[in-house]
């Protein structure tokens, strides 16, 4: 008699359960603000000072009071001259300004015209005069004072991931280093006696039944985009002593280890016993397509224990376990708390037929219509379809598709970064 199928378990309760053992790592690292892009704060951001720090003129042109200016055609003596970087003194009653983008407005002046509105009339000595063609509006061209950032504002919290824009922010409000919290030390291993490194075969003497180590590269390409430190130990192969000894190794120094092939649970699958030779292993079955078989693990070293997770050998399903369940468990332990990548509804060009029992993930396209289209090989083992897509269709178990339906899209841009 068959052992009785245990149910599979839906993909929010896994990475719910995954979530729930991410303690974010101890220890921060200081770095300065130009190397902080991808890394996560770990102490929030306070500005000691308002942006911009002064009112200051959006134009090249001329500081005035509206007062003096009743009707176009006023002419004014101008009493200074203010460029950028330079405070001027208070502004004469019946007098402009010279003013340029960026100067600090002077006291008493309420608007700025832009020099295009304005008659420069020279004089054989001092600033001369201006004739101002139309009449000012109060504040016009005056970026006030802390309208970007006032004293004191959270500008950005810990658990923020920095961004080109937040180091911008960061700058703005004078912090030139920044505590993060520490990389994640991730160690990678593929498992698999089928498996051939590019460049140590060329492709015309693969032996049969060989094929070329594909999971490696994305997987170490997005542990690296995630801000985590790879140390990759390359391919275990498949005898159970080997990927202890290589398990017992990687557990020492890393915070989690990543393995992707081998957690079926065919003969040739050693990972489950090898994980608990050594420690403790889950093998679930998630309700998801591609993807289903995915470990998790811990392994005991000194003081404390490494996280380990297993992933399925297939490369689309072992892209996209690592995308769902993975990012988010190494964002959790750098500190970020919104780890859900966003869906939006767009409608769908294509027709999916065939509902499945498990929740799916197609790899679509982004048409120039607004819509999306569907590769149209959706097998787990065709990574072109991940190559050649945008994105993919979060659609329910049990849920066909047919053209113009409002459908669920995660852009790869939510899962890969
Ligand atoms: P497994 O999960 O080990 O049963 O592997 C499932 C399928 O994925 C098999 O066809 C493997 O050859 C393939 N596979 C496993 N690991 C890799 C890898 N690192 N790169 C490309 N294909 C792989
Ligand atoms: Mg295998």
């Amino acid at each position: 008699m068959r052992p009785a199928m245990k149910p599979l378990k839906p993909l929010d309760e896994a990475l719910a359960d995954l979530l729930a053992q991410a303690q974010p790592l101890p220890g921060t690292d200081t770095v300065t603000t130009f190397d902080a892009d991808g890394r996560v704060l770990a102490q929030s951001c306070v500005s000691a000072l308002q942006v911009p720090p002064q009112d200051n003129s959006s134009m090249d042109g001329y500081a005035v009071r509206c007062a003096d200016v009743a009707a176009a055609g006023v002419v004014l003596p101008v009493s200074q001259r203010i460029p950028a970087g330079s405070a001027g003194d208070p502004l004469l009653p019946g007098t402009a300004a010279r003013i340029f983008t960026g100067a600090p407005v002077p006291a008493g002046a309420d608007a700025i015209l832009m020099q295009e509105d304005c008659e420069a009339l020279a004089a054989a000595d001092g600033l001369g005069s201006v004739r101002i063609n139309a009449v000012p509006q109060a504040r016009q061209w005056i970026r006030s004072a802390g309208e970007d950032i006032t004293r004191g504002a959270v500008v950005l919290s810990a658990g923020t991931r920095l961004t080109p824009a937040e180091l911008g922010l960061a700058a703005s409000i004078g912090l030139h280093q920044l505590q993060v919290a520490r990389r994640p030390r991730v160690a990678l291993f593929s498992t698999g006696d089928e498996l051939v490194m590019p460049g140590e075969v060329p492709p015309e003497q693969m032996r049969p039944g060989a094929i070329y180590n594909s999971n490696r590269f994305f997987l170490r390409a997005m542990l690296l985009r995630l801000g985590c430190e790879v140390t990759d130990f390359g391919i275990v192969p498949d005898r159970r002593d080997a990927t202890i000894d290589a398990l017992r190794q990687a557990s020492s120094a890393h915070d989690l280890i990543l393995t992707s092939g081998g957690v079926s649970v065919g003969e040739e699958d050693h990972i489950k016993p090898a994980v608990e030779t050594l420690g403790t292993l889950d093998l679930w079955q998630i309700a998801m397509k591609p993807g289903k078989p995915f470990a998790y693990g811990q392994i005991p070293r000194e003081g404390g224990a490494a996280h380990f997770m297993g992933l399925p050998g297939n490369p689309v399903s072992s892209f996209l376990t690592f995308a769902l369940l993975v990012r988010p468990f190494v964002l959790r332990l750098q500190g970020v708390q919104d780890v859900a990548p966003q869906a939006v509804a767009v409608r769908a060009d294509f027709t999916w037929p065939k509902a499945d029992k498990r929740r799916e993930f197609l790899r679509v396209r982004l048409n120039a219509a607004g819509g999306l289209d569907l590769f149209s090989n959706q097998s787990s083992g065709v990574l072109t379809s991940a190559a050649w897509g945008d994105g993919v269709v979060d659609n329910p178990a049990g849920q066909t598709i047919a053209p113009g339906d409002t459908v669920q899209f995660i852009a790869f841009s939510e899962l890969l970064g």
